[in-house]
């Protein structure tokens, strides 16, 4: 097919639902980069959505999938322990952000791990709701479009879904229009009107009671939400309120995890122990796996058999995790996260400050950081659609007016200079 009539093909036969941010076709990609049919290169500042998050096919994870694709593909798990699945475990358990989460189950997506969680949470305490955080995403299958609240339109028309999922507030100071309470929109639990914390112990005893819940489940920072990092102090107090209730604390690390917030997963910025972590994205460089890790007893509770999925951890994928957990050791991917993260802080902050009618917040940890624009005026858009013109891809985020930067952990000194100079340039053309 001429390369002309790629596009216009996909228009016609690929399902309109799935949204697209560039109309040309990606025909490769390398490190940083993507180039798409025409040829043209373009800076990539999403990585397939917080995925390829080592660049495109990282050298050593392609060589490690290659190798297992030689030599067995799929055994399926439920035959049969295979030697990629073990390994992969063995890599991941230094890892782990507490020592008691030893205990793994590997899926395919970041939507079928967080309902793993809540099969485990609701089996292991034999309670059935689930509280999320208002502004959280967590996937598109019908348990996870239920507890996804980022945006209506991923639940739009497709009721009923899953019930017992109950919403709490999630601090975010930014967009507090009584700002005036706390101050400086930094969080102050004393004089907060919407005190979240008040809000969760409220839900418990109006909505949903302590003896019915199984699990909150929180993003440590809101992702689709809008790059929002929790406050330090909320999240201990929801782990006390979890203790004390004898519910279950879930981490959805889906995107936060491997690496993107500077830590290997964002909650150890909290030092607050999770029940149970989920993990997708990152793990495998941009191979299909998935998965959750709890302690052992909580774990071995659920019933041999009732676990499993037929490409639930596919051994080529458990193999590219293996390499990508080795390049963290190898390739000092997280040193790179905190000093590139640094550059680019620097230089949003500058942004603000140079623009302070265009630029709301900045904000973020790590290679996971937004700019917020003042609302009503589209200046996300505007931006990303100036950067694309300049060869680079970038994303918007959330019902703010947000654009999210994801890009690559390893990224060197030269491209993040350039991608700055990008969104700069950008920034100054939608402000003139
Ligand atoms: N949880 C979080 C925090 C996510 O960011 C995502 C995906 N954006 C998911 C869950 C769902 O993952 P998937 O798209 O792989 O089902």
């Amino acid at each position: 097919m001429s390369l002309s009539k790629l596009a216009e093909f996909g228009t016609r036969h690929v399902a309109r639902g799935i949204g697209r941010l560039a109309t040309e076709v990606i025909e490769s990609g390398s490190g940083s980069y993507v180039t798409m049919t025409s040829g043209r290169k373009m800076l990539d500042f999403t990585c397939g959505i917080g995925v390829a998050n080592l660049g495109h096919c990282h050298p050593a994870v392609t060589k490690a999938a290659q190798a297992q694709a030689g030599k067995m593909v799929h055994a399926q798990v439920n035959i049969a322990f295979q030697r990629p699945y073990l390994e992969l475990i063995q890599s991941l358990l230094p890892l782990m952000p507490h020592k008691s989460l030893d205990t793994f189950f590997f899926w395919n997506s970041g939507s079928e791990a967080v309902e793993a969680a809540v099969k485990l949470a609701r089996h292991a305490t034999k309670k059935q709701n689930i509280i999320v955080m208002q502004g959280s995403y967590h996937g598109r299958t019908f348990g996870t479009m239920a507890m996804t609240r980022s945006k209506t339109i991923y639940g739009e028309n497709y009721a009923p879904l899953m019930p017992g999922v109950f919403a709490t507030p999630f601090p975010y100071c930014a967009q507090c229009s009584i700002a005036s309470h706390c101050g400086d929109g930094k969080y102050n639990a004393e004089n907060c009107c919407m005190d979240p914390v008040e809000q969760l112990e409220l839900l418990l005893k109006r909505e949903t009671a302590p003896s019915d819940t199984a699990a909150i489940v929180i993003e440590p920072v809101l992702g689709e939400g809008g790059y929002v990092p929790v406050v330090p102090e909320y999240l201990r107090r929801v782990r006390e309120i979890c203790d004390r209730n004898n519910i279950l604390l879930v981490v959805d690390e889906v995107q936060s995890g491997f690496g993107r917030t500077g830590k290997m997963f964002a909650i150890e910025h909290y030092g607050v122990r999770p029940d149970i972590l989920v993990m997708a994205k990152g793990i495998a460089n941009g191979f299909p796996l998935s998965g959750i890790v709890s302690r052992k007893e909580l774990m071995d509770t659920q019933k041999p058999g009732s676990m499993g999925g037929t490409y639930a951890g596919n051994a080529v994928s458990c193999a590219a995790g293996i390499a990508v957990a080795q390049a963290f050791k190898d390739e000092k991917i997280l040193e790179n996260v905190n000093v590139r993260s640094e550059e680019m802080m620097g230089s949003l902050r500058k942004a603000k400050s140079d623009f302070p009618d265009m630029v709301y917040d900045v904000r973020g940890l790590g290679l996971m950081l937004a700019v917020e624009f003042v609302g009503g005026k589209g200046y996300a858009a505007k931006v990303q659609a100036k950067c694309m013109e300049k060869d680079m891809l970038i994303l918007t985020t959330s019902i703010y007016d947000t654009l999210r930067f994801i890009p690559p952990l390893n990224i060197s000194k030269e491209d993040m200079a350039k991608g700055l100079g990008i969104i700069r340039g950008a920034i100054e053309e939608v402000a003139a």
